[in-house]
């Protein structure tokens, strides 16, 4: 694959761990890749594609960046920490409902510029604040939602090579997939490093079909920024949306399951919105025999934990615990 400029941010590689216990439980094995384990401001999947926007807006010669996200987005989060640590400004538009959060008050502590748009005027909010930072005079760089162009997927691509140098080569990979950007880049790097193993994204917001779409498109961009132009169709990518249709940020008893199942076992928190959903999916599909005995599988745990001190998870959580 084509090396692409990079900043270092992020602690690499991150540990590929066994759950032993979880394993025993199961019947197959299973792995975790601690991506939760980045290292900037609290981890998570966003700093390994931060790395490689960062880059980009530092050769533009931008002075400050602008993006988009709900109010207790781990991507506005991390953005604002890596835009700190590099000197640069950051201005977050948020999308309503505004209420109190793990990641908000994080955002703030990290001295980003947040404002306030509803869902459905998102991208006119985005244009807007790139433009009003422009006009007092900024250098803004906008960074699309979930940092998921193709050159925010291509670090997922670096990624998978990072893993297969650990030594480890999962039957399956299972992780939450939201923007599309993680799996995108695992699947264009799976094809140029000739990974044979199935990589299942579990749907955190939108429809299989829609999801398998996206990823299909954004996995042919990042192959081709790569120095690979390959063709992805949506039939070679693999999607679970069985608890999609909560909604986004909705947490039911298969999250609080999840979470509880993976702290009892493990000592091994995960997140209400993105990662104990995926780990539903994956207890869900255990249960139903999907994996083989002989199987081993690695949870790629994309971060997100500081959502658990979001005030209503906690709460929520705190009654199940
Ligand atoms: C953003 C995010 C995801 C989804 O990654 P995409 O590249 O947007 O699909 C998964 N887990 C966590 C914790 C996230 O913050």
């Amino acid at each position: 694959m084509k090396a692409l400029p990079r900043i270092p941010l992020a602690a690499l590689p991150t540990p590929v761990q066994p759950l032993p216990r979880l394993s025993e439980e199961l019947g197959f094995t299973l792995l975790v890749k601690r991506d939760d384990l980045t290292g900037l401001a609290f981890g998570g999947n966003k700093v390994r594609k931060l790395e490689y926007l960062l880059a980009d807006a530092q050769a533009q010669g931008a002075d400050m960046v602008v993006t988009t996200g709900a109010a207790q987005s781990n991507h506005c989060r991390q953005t604002a920490g890596a835009a700190a640590k590099l000197g640069l400004g950051c201005h977050l538009v948020l999308t309503t409902p505004r209420r109190p959060s793990g990641n908000l008050l994080l955002d703030g502590l990290l001295g980003a510029r947040v404002t306030w748009a509803a869902p459905k005027a998102r991208a006119q909010a985005l244009a807007q604040a790139v433009a009003e930072e422009a006009a007092q005079g900024r250098r803004p760089y906008r960074i699309p939602y979930g940092g998921s162009s193709p050159l925010g997927a291509a670090a997922y691509a670096y990624a998978l090579e990072e893993l297969l140098s650990q030594g480890v080569t999962p039957d399956t990979i299972v992780f939450a997939s939201s923007s599309g950007g993680t799996q995108a880049g695992l699947v264009a790097g799976a094809r140029l490093l000739g990974f044979r193993g199935r990589i299942l994204g579990i749907s955190i917001q939108e429809p299989a079909p829609t999801l398998r779409e996206q990823v299909a498109v954004l996995a042919s961009q990042t192959a081709a920024l790569l120095g690979t132009p390959t063709t992805f169709r949506d039939t070679e990518i693999f999607v679970r949306d069985a608890y999609a249709k909560a909604g986004y940020g909705v947490v039911t008893d298969a999250e609080i399951n999840a979470i509880l199942r993976f702290a009892r076992a493990e000592g091994l928190f995960l997140d209400p919105v993105y990662t104990g959903r995926a780990a539903a999916a994956l207890l869900d599909l255990a249960a139903q025999g999907d994996f083989a005995p002989q199987e081993t599988v690695l949870f790629w745990h994309t971060g997100g934990t500081p959502a658990l001190f979001a005030t209503d998870y906690a709460q929520t959580l705190a009654a199940a615990a």
